[in-house]
């Protein structure tokens, strides 16, 4: 019997515990895998115990919510990741603000976020938000879109592009979203090959709290749990 009090400490240590045995089962280094705890409507003291407990990269999706949190809890020992969508006229507060944006969704976005890392000197990391079910209230790059746009994305200098974002449609259970998650590889593969040597896409975000099992088998680099670490939101 699991005796083992049910604290945020616990539950990121479950976490990781996973995230480790999915590595371990498909032949992957458990340290490629960076566990991205997502703080969105939590408070700056559960955020804490859960740095304290470990975390190093959280993830928040409002630019509103997460300053506070970054003014709190800083920016040594936390690496902040911006994972939701993102409007135009915030871009300028986001650039520098967090080591990476992972919901890049459109060509006028990413020009936007060259434009304003190139007015404050240094190259944001992003990566590119794509739309692999195909449904037409989702953001992000159509996969055939994105081969279209690729060579104009390379043409921003201030843009540091690292590789792919993806949350799969919906399902009842984590086995559905596998096709997606390996959808989402092939298609990196295949923009780094065709990327004449400047594209990179070695960094895969896939993989939420029901589903980052199967995300990390087939090979997710960062995963994004909430959930499964703060518990239930109301939202
Ligand atoms: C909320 C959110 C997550 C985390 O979702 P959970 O199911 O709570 O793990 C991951 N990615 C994005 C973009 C989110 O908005």
């Amino acid at each position: 019997m699991d005796t083992e009090p049910d604290t945020i400490a616990a539950r990121v240590r479950t976490v990781r515990d996973e995230i480790h045995r999915a590595a371990i089962r498909t032949g992957r280094v458990p340290d490629t895998i960076r566990l991205v705890a997502v703080s969105k409507t939590v408070s700056v003291e559960r955020l804490r115990e859960a740095v304290d407990a470990g975390i190093r990269h959280v993830g928040e999706n409002r630019l509103q919510e997460a300053l506070p949190k970054i003014e709190a809890l800083g920016r040594d020992g936390v690496v902040w990741h911006f994972i939701g969508a993102l409007q135009r006229r915030k871009v300028k507060s986001v650039v520098g603000r967090f080591d990476t944006i992972h919901s890049v969704d459109s060509l006028a976005l990413a020009e936007e976020i060259d434009r304003r890392a190139q007015e404050a000197s240094l190259r944001q990391r992003v990566l590119l938000e794509v739309n692999l079910g195909g449904e037409v209230s989702k953001e992000g790059f159509e996969p055939g879109a994105l081969v279209a746009v690729l060579s104009s994305l390379n043409g921003l200098k201030h843009l540091d592009i690292r590789g792919l974002t993806a949350i799969p449609p919906p399902s009842p259970t984590a086995e559905d979203a596998r096709p997606y998650f390996r959808q989402l590889r092939e298609l990196a593969q295949r923009l780094t090959a065709q990327g004449c040597g400047n594209i990179n896409m070695q960094e895969l975000s896939m993989g939420m709290s029901h589903d980052y099992q199967v995300a990390v088998e087939e090979g997710a680099t960062y995963v994004r749990v909430g959930t499964a670490i703060f518990g239930a939101r109301c939202d």
